[in-house]
Order: structure tokens, then C-alpha cells, then sequence
């Protein structure tokens, strides 16, 4: 028997798992490969809706699905991975090992909190296990601002959320304005991602850093100081650094550079947030984001299943479709192969490329029923009695 081990719980790993199941249906049901999961989270966290998660338009439930339901037919391990020995090629995760005859690294990402003092171990990010978790919760007792740290998509997407909810958010960017990436492609939709700010009375403060964090403020370059004890992080990502892949090439993210089959190593392969994955046309890195991760981690399963046939691997050829952002029902903002949208025609779309692509049809099917009944309530907080437990 052939063993597929697969590590994380996200958004390469699912895709990665589907397009196995699809292509080695035979040899799975004859027990001849067998898919093993690693990961250090119960749940897949479906991040596209955390920003109606956080304004209290969906339950959070509704976006983390069981690995184990996710993926029903890989053995699931809750774990976290330690090591990999390429040479044994072995996987050491907590308290136990096991080999692998192909290894998909999936692991993602992490904001590096280390790089602003006081921030690690005070501020929140959203990519661990029960991070969203955590924020609702420090957002229910709220004594002050939010200060959301990083004007990215993701940061503007979040401050807006947590206005919408009724929560004082400063928003600190060190760039001279928001969304700077957006503003060179896109500079309509930039401005719009700047007026749903002002309109839902988040406090901008660009060009200035955050230089300190202690257990009550913020501390900003340029000298003001933010009373504060809820900070969430932002500020772009490093790869997870996972012990023993230290001689292959990265990037200056610490990101695995992939070969056009998305190989970083004999029998191992890398995607997503943990990969820095050229793009066929333009050959520079592609976004971080979940589109990339999906369609990385598809082709990279395709690609395992051609090796575990005695095939060789095949380039990855996807170009990219766009990127999108929502500030509350109806007010979304989107570029489609270069084409601005605004408003409901961009929301709409956004909404339905992720109910595409959520992993549980019974939770996409609740998506717009709860979307609708509680934007016309006005956006209850979110209980945190429906969060799946772990
Ligand atoms: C708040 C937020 C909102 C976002 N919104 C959007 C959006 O609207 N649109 C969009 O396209 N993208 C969005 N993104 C980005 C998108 O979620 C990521 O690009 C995507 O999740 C990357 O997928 P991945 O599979 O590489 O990593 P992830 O989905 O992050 O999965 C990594 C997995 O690895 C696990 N793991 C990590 N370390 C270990 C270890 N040592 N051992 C075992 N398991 C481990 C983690 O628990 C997790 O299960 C958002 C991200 C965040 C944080």
C-alpha cells in the first residue's frame, strides 16, 4: 500500500484530497493508497466569510467544516507536525511518526507578530485554532478601540466588519494609503475600499507603524498612543517553518519555491500560503490567497496521482480570475480579469464563487438564508454557542 500524507487542514489539502479521490478511485477502494491528513486544526476554516463572520452576518459555525467530514476518506490526524526527514522520508508530528511514499506541505502561513515589540503573544491573528474564535469573544467585552494593524485587503475587509458590528476601530497602515497593491491595479476600486471606511467611521491612520504593544495600548511611530486591549494582525505572512525542509530553496517569505510541476523535493510537494508558486505568464510569485491555494492544491493532487502511477508531473497552467472584498450586504467590491465592479453585481459574484467552493454543501445552502435574515435584522452578534467544538 501507498501512502499520500497531507499536512494542514486548509485550502490546499482539501483540493489537493478531492482531486486523489477523483483520479484513485479504484486504488483507494482496494485499499492500495491510502490518504493520511496532518493537521494541527479538527476544522477547515473557510476564511472568505470571516468578514461577515466578525460584522455578525453568519454564524461561525457555518464556516468551519470537520476534516473529518470534509475529507471522509483520509485517515485525519490532529496533530501538529514537528519534522519531515526527507531522507527516511518520514513525517514527526506530536508524539508519533509516520513515512510517506508522497508528501503534500500545506501548511500555510502565520502574520510574524515577532516584528512589532509586544505584539507576540498580544495580538490576534486569524489563521490558527480558534483564533476567529477568540476575537469574537474579546470583541463582546470591548472597553475601547480595535486596532487592526495592516491596510491590505484582508485589514480593510476586517475593520470594516468589526465598524459594521458596532466596534471603534482604528486602522493602522505603514504605506501612505490603503490597499496600495489595489491602488496601483485598480484605483476606482481602491477609492471605494476607502469611502466604505469613512462611511462606517473607521479612524485611518496611515504612513505611521505600530512600534509598541502593551497589555492596555498601542503605540504608534509617530508617537500617539492608542488605548487599547483587543490588536489584530494583518500585516502580511510568513510560511510556517517546518524543521527539516530548511535546505530547500525559499523565497525571502520563507515560502517553498515550487518547479513548474509544484515539486519542491522527490516525491514532495508544496502550494498555497507555504509556497511560493511562480505564474505561468508573468512567472512572478502568485498572490497568497485562497483562489491560488484551490487551484495549486487541485493540480498539485493531480500531480501526486500521475507520480503514484509512474507519470510524470504536469505544469501549472492556471492564469487567475481576480480578487474581491465585501464591506456588508450589497456593498462589495471586485476586479474580474481586470474589470472593475462595484456594489451588488461585485457582491453577488464574490458570495457566489465562495458558496462555489465551500467544502460542505449543507453549510453553503444556510449561507444565503442567514446572510438575508440577519442583514435584515441588522446584523445580531454572532453566538458563539454555534462554534463547532474542538
Ligand atoms: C482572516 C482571513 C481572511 C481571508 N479572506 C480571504 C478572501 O476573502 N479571499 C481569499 O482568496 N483569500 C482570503 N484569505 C487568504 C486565504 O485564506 C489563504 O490564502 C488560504 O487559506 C491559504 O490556504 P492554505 O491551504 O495554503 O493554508 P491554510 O488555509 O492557512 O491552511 C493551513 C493549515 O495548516 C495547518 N497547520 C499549520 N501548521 C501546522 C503544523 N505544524 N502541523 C499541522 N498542521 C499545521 C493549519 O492549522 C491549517 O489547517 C484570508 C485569510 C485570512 C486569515
Amino acid at each position: 500500500m501507498k501512502r499520500v500524507v497531507l499536512l494542514g487542514g486548509g485550502y490546499v489539502t482539501l483540493h489537493a484530497y478531492g482531486a486523489l479521490v477523483r483520479r484513485l478511485r479504484g486504488e483507494l477502494r482496494r485499499g492500495e493508497i491510502e490518504i493520511v491528513v496532518i493537521s494541527a486544526d479538527t476544522v477547515h476554516n473557510f476564511h472568505g466569510f470571516t468578514g461577515e463572520v466578525v460584522a455578525g452576518l453568519l454564524p461561525i459555525a457555518l464556516t468551519q467544516t470537520p476534516l473529518t467530514e470534509a475529507m471522509p476518506r483520509a485517515r485525519v490526524l490532529h496533530a501538529r507536525v514537528t519534522r519531515v526527514d526527507l531522507v527516511a522520508r518520514r513525517v514527526h508530528f506530536t508524539d508519533d511518526e509516520l513515512a510517506y511514499d508522497a508528501l503534500v506541505v500545506g501548511t500555510g502561513g502565520r502574520e510574524p507578530l515577532d516584528a512589532v515589540d509586544g505584539l507576540a503573544g498580544r495580538g490576534l491573528t486569524l489563521r490558527g485554532p480558534g483564533d476567529l474564535a477568540d476575537l469574537l469573544q474579546r470583541v463582546q467585552v470591548l472597553d475601547g478601540p480595535v486596532v487592526v494593524v495592516g491596510g491590505g485587503l484582508a485589514g480593510v475587509e476586517l475593520a470594516a466588519a468589526l465598524a459594521a458590528r458596532a466596534a471603534p476601530v482604528v486602522l493602522v497602515q505603514s504605506a501612505d494609503r490603503v490597499v496600495p497593491a489595489l491602488h496601483t491595479e485598480q484605483p476606482r476600486l481602491a477609492a471605494r475600499c476607502t469611502a466604505e471606511l469613512g462611511r462606517l467611521g473607521v479612524d485611518v491612520r496611515t504612513g505611521v507603524r505600530v512600534a509598541a504593544v502593551d497589555d492596555g495600548s498601542v503605540t504608534l511611530s509617530d508617537g500617539s498612543v492608542v488605548r487599547t486591549h483587543v490588536v489584530l494582525a494583518t500585516t502580511g505572512q510568513r510560511a510556517v517553518a517546518l524543521a527539516g525542509l530548511e535546505s530547500l530553496p525559499r523565497d525571502d517569505r520563507g515560502r517553498l519555491v515550487t518547479t513548474r510541476d509544484l515539486l519542491v523535493a522527490p516525491d514532495v510537494w508544496s502550494a498555497g500560503d507555504a509556497a511560493c508558486v511562480a505564474h505561468p505568464r508573468s512567472g512572478l510569485p502568485v498572490t497568497a490567497n485562497a483562489l491560488w491555494a484551490i487551484k495549486a492544491g487541485d493540480h498539485v493532487g493531480r500531480n501526486v496521482a500521475r507520480a503514484l502511477r509512474g507519470r510524470s508531473g504536469t505544469p501549472f497552467r492556471y492564469l487567475g480570475l481576480g480578487q474581491a472584498a465585501s464591506f456588508g450586504v450589497g456593498r462589495g467590491v471586485a476586479d474580474l480579469y481586470g474589470f472593475p465592479l462595484t456594489g451588488w453585481v461585485a457582491w453577488l459574484m464574490r458570495v457566489g464563487f465562495f458558496l462555489r467552493f465551500m467544502p460542505s454543501r449543507s453549510r453553503a445552502l444556510r449561507v444565503p438564508g442567514e446572510l438575508a435574515r440577519r442583514s435584515r435584522a441588522g446584523g445580531p452578534p454572532t453566538s458563539l454557542q454555534t462554534a463547532v467544538p474542538r
